[in-house]
C-alpha cells in the first residue's frame, strides 16, 4: 500500500481537498486502484467519563495509524479489488492543536511503513498582496518549517496563488524550503477545478510519484485528462 498524505499550513480552505482528489484522478488515470481518506481533527472524547480502565486502550497515535491502515485496505472500485494508493487528507492546518496527534501519528507512520510507501504533499500559500504586486514566499517557508520541526518533510510542496508562479519565486522556494525545483508544484486560481489535475499533471507529478513510491505502472500517455 502507498500512503499519500496532503496536509495544508497557512490558512485553512486553501484547496487541500482539491488536491488530494486531483491527485487521486490522476493515479487513477494511470490504472491503479486509489482510495481516500479525509481525516477532520476534532478528538470528541470526554475523559470526565471515561472509564479508568479505558486508559489501557491504545495510545491514540497508534489507534490513528491502525485505522488509517485498516480503511486503506477496503476496496471502493466495482472490481472489489484492494486498493493500491491511499490519498489521505488532514483537514485544518499544520501547527492547529486539534491536528498534533495526527500529525505524530503520521511521523511515526513513515517509518512503520518505510519511505517507499509514504509521501507528503504540503499545500501552502503564496499570497501576491496587490500594494507591490509581489508574489510572497514567507508564508510557505514558515508552514514547512513548522511541518519539518514536527518530523514531517514535504514531497511536494504545492503553491496556491492567484496567478502561475514567477520561476524566481520557484527557485526561492526550492532553495528556502529546501526541496528541488521539480518538488515545487503551481495551483492558481482557475476558473473551474476540473483543470487542478491537468495543472498537477502538466508539472511531472505522475512521474515524480512514480519514481519516488515505485509505482506499478507503466508510463503511458494520458488516458482521461
Ligand atoms: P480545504 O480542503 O483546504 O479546506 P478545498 O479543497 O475544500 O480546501 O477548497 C476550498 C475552496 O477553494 C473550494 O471552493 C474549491 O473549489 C476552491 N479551490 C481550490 N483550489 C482551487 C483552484 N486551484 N482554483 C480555484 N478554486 C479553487
Amino acid at each position: 500500500m502507498k500512503y499519500i498524505l496532503v496536509t495544508g499550513g497557512v490558512i485553512s480552505g486553501i484547496g487541500k481537498g482539491i488536491i488530494a482528489s486531483s491527485v487521486g484522478t490522476i493515479l487513477k488515470s494511470c490504472g491503479l486502484h486509489v482510495t481516500s481518506i479525509k481525516i477532520d481533527p476534532y478528538i470528541n472524547i470526554d475523559a470526565g467519563t471515561f472509564s479508568p480502565y479505558e486508559h489501557v486502550v491504545p495510545h491514540i497515535t497508534d489507534a490513528i495509524q491502525e485505522w488509517v491502515m485498516r480503511q486503506a485496505l477496503i476496496p471502493v472500485d466495482e472490481d472489489g479489488l484492494e486498493p493500491q494508493v491511499c490519498v489521505i487528507e488532514l483537514g485544518g492546518t499544520v501547527g492547529d492543536i486539534e491536528s498534533m496527534p495526527f500529525i505524530e501519528a503520521f511521523r511515526q507512520f513513515q517509518f512503520k511503513v518505510k519511505r517507499e510507501n509514504f509521501c507528503n504533499i504540503h499545500v501552502s500559500l503564496v499570497p501576491q498582496p496587490s500594494s507591490t504586486g509581489e508574489q510572497k514566499t514567507k508564508p510557505t517557508q514558515n508552514s514547512v518549517r513548522e511541518l519539518r520541526g514536527l518530523g514531517l518533510s514535504p514531497d511536494l510542496v504545492v503553491c496556491r496563488c492567484s496567478n502561475p508562479l514567477d520561476t524566481s519565486v520557484k527557485e526561492k522556494i526550492s532553495m528556502f524550503c529546501h526541496v528541488e525545483p521539480e518538488q515545487v508544484i503551481c495551483v492558481h486560481d482557475v476558473s473551474s477545478i476540473y483543470r487542478v489535475p491537468l495543472l498537477l499533471e502538466e508539472q511531472g507529478v505522475v512521474d515524480y510519484f512514480l519514481r519516488r513510491l515505485d509505482l506499478p505502472i507503466e508510463r503511458q500517455p494520458r488516458k482521461m485528462l
